[in-house]
């Protein structure tokens, strides 16, 4: 099994670790760049080509500066994170709210800052009229149902709760285009994880032909393409990353069949991914406390399920690196744990290791993405600090560590009359 590089050797870790006490999250600005870069780069044939980050997957502020610098927008599905958009600056198109069971107040902050607002039900545009208004773009989310049953890559997106059937966005198009809507996107997302490129393919062919149908039955000419996120990370070892390159050659071919060939163009493409743009770069960073040998041999991290969920939540592979003894053998078998009172926190299960001691540092892949961001306060447990590692060798805290006080923040320890009869 080959070993995972490191943005950083034992002794750069090492002393980060004495001024940011374990555990913590580390980010590589330096690898989350060229990322972005590339993905655009792959794209640029596209005129009007945007990703917007779906903030959901690390929210934070600092993060998502640094996407802005390399043009990125951002998707949000809630209010916190429409204004976490709002404080780093982000206005208009820049952003997108693609939520369901989506309030007035949300709705209302969007369209305050000018966001482009994809909606999930045809009974929304009714909803959005009313509360606060249609705006002049308008993006809609299409579930394809059971048009693509059979095909084993697209599952059952029937059985999912988001978007519009086939008939009720064209529908939607026609009701839109009589309030007079002057901008039209089609979204559509119905797969997570995925890491076989020709999914993405065929999803932008889906979304063309709607395109296509659209522009016949309701004389509607969509502006705008988002394919949603989902595109999977290697996270295992031996799986191979989504290869972008590929995927836009192949909605390029399509493009030019179906859009250009329907005098349909321009076409704006959208993506809303969030795991593949800083999945891969973030890293959970936690010593060894114990080592434990019962009927199985433990290796007990100062980090739980507090720090990354998807181990316990999924029993997802999450790689692990034991920081100096990347070239001895794995001859040890391990569950890697962490303190929580729950069986499933754990960050790997019979997982082959070097022989591990208390102090050791491990390095848990993959953490950049539904990391910190799922993390709760079961048990007591603080959330910890995010750090980002620049190119020039300079750390940054993004994210303090929480404190005890945090946690008592919200309480009211003698409690508070809201109501009398
Ligand atoms: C979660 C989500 C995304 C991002 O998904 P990834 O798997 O992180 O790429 C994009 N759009 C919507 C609507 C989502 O809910």
């Amino acid at each position: 099994m080959s070993e995972r590089s490191l943005p950083f050797s034992k002794e750069e870790i090492e002393r980060i670790i004495e001024k940011f006490p374990t555990p913590f999250h580390i980010y590589d600005e330096k690898a989350i760049r060229e990322n972005a870069r590339r993905f655009k780069k792959a794209f640029e044939w596209n005129e009007g080509f945007k990703e917007y980050y779906a903030i959901k997957a690390a929210p934070n502020p600092y993060l998502m500066k640094i996407l802005r610098k390399e043009g990125f927008g951002i998707d949000c599905s809630s209010e916190a994170e429409l204004e976490l958009a709002k404080r780093v600056g982000m206005r208009g198109d820049e952003i997108m709210l693609t939520s369901n069971d989506t309030p007035a107040s949300e709705f209302k902050a969007a369209r305050e800052l000018g966001a482009i607002i994809n909606l999930d039900d045809i009974s929304h545009i009714e909803y959005l009229e009313k509360n606060v208004g249609l705006p002049e773009t308008i993006c809609m989310r299409y579930n394809p149902g059971d048009l693509k049953q059979g095909n084993l890559i697209i599952g059952h997106p029937e059985e999912a709760k988001y978007g519009f059937t086939h008939e009720q966005i064209i529908e939607g198009y026609r009701i839109l285009k009589s309030k007079g809507v002057k901008n039209f996107g089609v979204h559509t997302m119905v797969a997570s994880n995925e890491l076989d490129p020709d999914y993405f393919i065929e999803t932008a062919e889906l979304l063309f032909n709607l395109i296509v149908e659209v522009y016949e039955k309701a004389g509607v000419k969509i502006s705008f393409a988002n394919l949603g996120g989902g595109v999977g990370i290697p996270y295992k070892p031996g799986e191979k990353a989504v290869d972008l390159e590929y995927v836009s050659a192949g909605i390029r071919k399509l493009y030019q069949e179906k859009i250009e060939g329907n005098g349909l163009a321009p076409l704006k493409i959208f993506f809303e991914l969030g795991r593949a743009i800083t999945g891969p770069y973030g890293y959970l960073v936690a010593r060894v406390q114990h080592i434990k040998n019962t009927y199985k041999q433990f290796a007990g991290l100062d980090a739980s399920m507090v720090n990354l969920m998807r181990p316990g939540m999924y029993g997802a592979y999450h790689h692990i690196t034991v920081v100096g003894k990347e070239s001895q053998p794995q001859t040890q078998k391990y569950d890697v744990t962490g303190s929580l009172c729950e069986n499933n926190d754990k960050f790997a299960i019979d997982r082959m290791l070097p022989g591990v001691e208390p102090g050791d540092i491990m390095v848990i892949h993959d953490a950049g993405a539904h990391g910190h961001a799922m993390g709760f306060n079961y048990n007591g447990k603080l959330k910890s600090a995010e750090l980002l590692l620049r190119e020039n060798g300079e750390v940054k805290q993004i994210r303090r560590a929480e404190t005890t006080e945090d946690y008592f923040a919200t309480l009211d320890f003698n409690g508070l009359v809201v109501f009398k009869s």
